[in-house]
């Protein structure tokens, strides 16, 4: 079997990534004590971006955590992280 085709369309990296843009954001649960990133790129690198707590999110990440939920973002890939249900928070600090 040979698929050797020489005129394999050159996806520009721009238009693959407008692609990977999909309605809803990705959301993923975070591992106990995990503070970086874990997401790999299309190259399979590790993209280990801060996760940065998320407080003034637009109403349809709203919907898709719900009200006044605990949420982090990368800082590099934008994917949205829940906090660990088992993990326990440190403090007790309620700011409102
Ligand atoms: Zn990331």
């Amino acid at each position: 079997m040979a698929d050797e085709t020489t005129t394999t369309p050159a996806i520009p990296p721009e238009a693959a990534a407008a692609k990977e843009q999909p309605a809803a954001p990705k959301l993923k649960m975070r591992k106990p004590k995990q503070r970086a990133c874990d997401e790999k790129d299309a190259k399979g690198k590790l993209c280990a971006g801060h996760l940065k707590r998320w407080y003034d999110y637009p109403r349809e990440i709203e919907q898709l955590v719900g009200k006044g939920a605990e949420i982090y973002r990368c800082e590099f890939c934008k994917v949205l992280y829940r906090p660990d249900p088992k993990q326990q928070p440190n403090s007790y600090t309620i700011r409102y």
